[in-house]
């Protein structure tokens, strides 16, 4: 990739809290212009590793470039150029949601329009200041703060926690708006829908590494999965022999079986007549597409969500 094209490099990232190993060598690049998920279950290091992104945290080893520069020393430069979203919105708690955007507004030369975003984010009718905001509206006023200024790259962590489903959708449209307007965005979550909806890039962590990382559709496609449950370590040999080529069978956690490949009838006959022949009952049977939940589990033998 052109060096133009990246906005954010990460080599070789380590921070630790005292014993704890939040990262140990993290690398990954992200692309300017699109959406990038940094995708893993509570405790991947997701939060640190933006902190350090954003400047608010020096790594113990490594390096992190933004737009080439250095988030700590060259903060002055990046601060017009970079909004963040943080988790605990980090707004002064006796101020109302307007009159913080119209104050935040008037240090940007070129700020998006606050009467849109407002409106865009449900956030006319809040009129509790800061302190009484339900959780959901907290992150609606910590999601403007963070876009009003009209940067290039926005860092939002865990944009869509405590929202409800509406107003999760509309946080969705916005950053999908950002997109649209040439704008590199950021976000940690651990939710697979939020993830496979919003990103172009997928960088899914665990235990402070990366698991894997690429286009979103990449990691998902290869066709299909049929899951069932069934009791523990059943014999999958007689099954492999049955099913048609590419296709591949594995236990999960145990009881939990997939089949992965082109499914087809021949892959159910063959899933029907395996357990026929063990006198078994497979349960809660489904088929569907590949998704992150299932690319997290090859990769780790773990469920995301766990
Ligand atoms: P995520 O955002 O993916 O949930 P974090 O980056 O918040 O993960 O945390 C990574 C690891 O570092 C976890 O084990 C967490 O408990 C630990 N951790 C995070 N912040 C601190 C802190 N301030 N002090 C001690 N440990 C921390």
């Amino acid at each position: 990739m052109a060096r133009a094209e990246v906005a954010v490099e990460i080599t070789d990232l380590a921070v630790s809290y005292g014993s704890t190993h939040a990262l140990g060598g993290l690398s990954f690049e992200v692309p300017a212009g699109q959406i990038t998920a940094l995708l893993g279950p509570n405790g991947a290091g997701k939060t640190t590793t933006i902190e350090v992104c954003e400047g608010y945290l020096s790594p113990d080893s490594g390096s992190v470039r933004v737009w080439g520069l250095d988030p700590v020393r060259d903060c002055a430069a990046l601060r017009p150029r970079v909004g963040v979203m943080l988790q605990d919105g980090g707004i002064y708690s006796s101020i109302r949601a307007v009159p913080m955007l119209r104050h935040l507004a008037s240090f940007y030369a070129n700020p998006l329009d606050v009467d849109d975003l407002v409106a865009r984010l449900g956030l006319g009718g809040v009129r509790a200041t800061y302190r009484r905001m339900s959780g959901g509206e907290k992150q609606r006023l910590a999601l403007a703060c963070a876009v009003v200024g009209r940067p290039d790259l926005v860092f939002l962590d865990e944009p869509s926690a405590g929202m409800d489903p509406q107003t999760r959708l509309a946080a969705w449209d916005l950053v999908e708006q950002l997109r649209a307007d040439g704008v590199t965005v950021v976000l940690t979550t651990h939710l697979i829908d939020e993830a496979e909806r919003l990103a172009d890039q997928v960088v899914i962590i665990d235990h402070g590494r990366l698991v894997t990382s690429g286009p979103t559709g990449e990691l998902v496609g290869g066709g299909g999965v049929l899951s069932f449950t069934a009791s523990e370590g059943l014999d999958l040999v007689p099954l492999r022999t049955r099913l048609p080529a590419g296709a591949v069978v594995l236990e999960g956690p145990p009881g939990h079986y997939r089949v992965e490949g082109e499914v087809g009838p021949q892959v159910l006959s063959a899933v029907g007549s395996w357990a026929d022949a063990l006198g078994v009952s497979p349960r809660d049977i489904s088929t569907g597409r590949r998704s992150l939940e299932d690319v997290f589990l090859d990769l780790t033998g773990r469920e995301l969500r766990s």
